[in-house]
């Protein structure tokens, strides 16, 4: 992962102002998937991390880290499973809630697609509180399954998140592209 390859990243994110609400910058990721050649060096990146720490199943969570990581799965050869926003998942689950900044949320995962001997990497566009990755490494354990680590394209520094993710993480790498 070089320079270059960051630069030519940053230069497909768009920023956009008040979306989905006003005072929000949202980062629009439909340029860089547009463009082969930055999706690509993005799937090359995650899959590189995959393989670093040891991965046997990624996880992406809905929905951008769908887009990205079942790529990555392809590429470093590894399973993909989704984690879903509750009710969208037909057999039977795991479920975790989690504080938004108004109200409560909650994730799920199929029971059966994670297990003991499992490490599993957890993919996604963002990475702002950090609330939706916690509650997904919290799945992850109680699958009974061993967190190698969290990848995400960005990381929205001002919102702390990192910091809130540290004691899910548990020592486990959380990188940012
Ligand atoms: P959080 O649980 O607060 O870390 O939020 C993470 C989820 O919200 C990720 O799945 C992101 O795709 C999405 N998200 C949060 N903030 C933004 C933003 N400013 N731009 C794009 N996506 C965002």
């Amino acid at each position: 992962y070089t320079d270059t390859t960051r630069e030519l990243l940053l230069s497909r994110i768009k920023d956009v102002q008040d979306y989905p609400k006003p005072g929000v910058v949202f980062k629009d990721i439909t340029p860089l998937l547009a463009d082969p050649e930055a999706f690509t060096a993005l799937t090359d990146a995650l899959a590189e991390l995959c393989v670093k720490h040891g991965a046997t199943k990624i996880v992406g969570l809905e929905a951008r880290g769908f887009i990205l990581a079942a790529p990555v799965a392809v590429r470093a050869g590894l399973g993909f499973i989704p984690v879903r926003k509750a009710g969208k998942l037909p057999g039977a689950t795991l479920s975790q809630a989690y504080e938004l900044e108004y109200g409560t949320a909650e994730i799920e995962v199929h029971a059966e697609d994670l297990n003991a001997g499992d490490r599993v990497i957890v993919i996604d566009d963002v990475l702002a509180t950090g609330g939706t990755a916690g509650a997904a490494l919290e799945l992850i354990r109680r699958a009974g399954a061993e967190v190698a680590g969290v990848a995400v394209l960005m990381e929205l520094g001002f919102l702390g998140g990192r910091a809130k993710l540290e004691p899910a993480l548990r020592g486990a790498p959380l990188d940012t592209l």
